[in-house]
């Protein structure tokens, strides 16, 4: 495993983590769910993904009986939660989702018993709340640090300028500030992660832990010949990530990588993982799996990463004809 320090944090994250949305506690069994997390710490894995809206509450329900029974050190491993959506999601009533003092202490609170831990690694705000001052939360978010009941906080999918005034209000009161930030990052969606935060990486040190590096499975090439029951995007309720996720453009790119990555001798989804990693500005990608196979398949991106020269890299972007425009300061 390879190993990165989370943004300027001492934090050293393994660059592949585990994420469980939509499979913990929904699309798989828990039997499934501690085998992937037993591969992913054997591994050396050290970081497992999870918010309060997964599932419902059940993914870290999930992820809690496993973690207890595994017994593995609490100090050889980095959990994470997300505030925001309220694990009822759309039945939350107004206090119990946002990022509320309330409902960042109380989500925090619910995360743990959950989980049935007494801290958690990262907490995320899992999107910008534009009903509440970016103070509030803050100021929250740096006493429950204080508190000890998180150790790091961060943000996912805010924009380089909310994240910047999230430090503005830390450096003007002595408080810490976001440690990192949770955006989609893959071969098909760019933009942030090159372009729009190119500056704050230099400015406040911030680091990044990707999520869907395989843009919920387009990026394995499952669907090139059309489309394949029994995955996510057939998951009733998933229309609006099934109608994103196949668009033409999208399949016909995965046609042309699937062809570049067996010229390598890799498969698409270990070429996708690798691309992700070589940005030395992600210091973790997010695996998901809903079986064990795919899981230790992923885990090939580790070696493969030698084989993207930069030639190589230069051929991918060529097939993804996607190179995000360059900032302009
Ligand atoms: P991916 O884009 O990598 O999608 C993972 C899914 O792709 C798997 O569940 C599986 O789905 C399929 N798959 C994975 N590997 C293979 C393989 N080798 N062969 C065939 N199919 C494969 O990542 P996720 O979208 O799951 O994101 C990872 C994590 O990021 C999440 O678990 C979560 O923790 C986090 N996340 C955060 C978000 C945020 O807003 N902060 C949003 C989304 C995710 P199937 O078998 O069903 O096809």
């Amino acid at each position: 495993m390879l190993y990165r320090n989370l943004g300027k944090s001492g934090l050293p994250v393994s660059a592949l983590s585990l994420g469980s949305w939509l499979t913990f506690g929904k699309q798989i069994d828990n039997g499934v769910a501690e085998e992937l997390m037993s591969i992913a710490y054997d591994q050396g894995v050290n970081f497992f993904d999870n918010a309060e809206i997964y599932a419902r509450g059940r993914s870290e329900t999930v992820m809690g009986d496993i973690l207890k029974k595994k017994k593995w050190d609490r100090d050889s491993y980095i959990v994470s939660s997300k505030v925001f959506f309220g694990y009822l999601g759309k039945d939350a009533k107004p206090t119990q989702k946002g990022l509320s003092r309330k409902h960042v202490v109380e989500a925090c609170e619910q995360a743990l018993k959950r989980l049935q831990l007494d801290y958690l690694d990262l907490y995320f705000c899992h999107r910008p709340d534009k009903s509440v001052p970016i103070e509030e939360t803050v100021w929250t978010m740096h006493n429950l640090i204080q508190q000890g009941k998180i150790l790091y906080w961060g943000t996912s999918e805010w924009s380089a300028q909310e994240i910047m005034e999230a430090h503005l209000v830390a450096r003007a009161n002595h408080l810490i500030g976001p440690t990192m930030e949770q955006p989609q990052y893959n071969m098909l969606v760019r933009q942030k992660v090159e372009v729009e935060y190119a500056q704050v990486y230099s400015t406040v040190g911030l680091g990044t832990t990707i999520w869907s590096p395989l843009a919920s499975g387009v990026l394995t090439g499952k669907y090139n010949q059309g489309f394949v029951e029994d995955t996510r995007l057939s998951i009733l309720g998933m229309d609006w990530l099934k109608e994103s996720a196949l668009q033409k453009e999208n399949i016909q790119r995965a046609q042309a990588l699937a062809a570049f990555a067996k010229e390598l001798g890799l498969s698409l989804p270990v070429l996708a993982i690798a691309w992700c990693l070589k940005n030395p500005n992600v210091s973790t990608v997010i695996l998901g799996a809903s079986k064990s196979e795919q899981l230790s398949e992923n885990f090939g991106a580790l070696d493969a990463l030698r084989l993207l020269t930069p030639d190589v890299m230069e051929k991918i972007e060529t097939i993804l004809h996607n190179r995000p425009a360059p900032p302009e300061y």
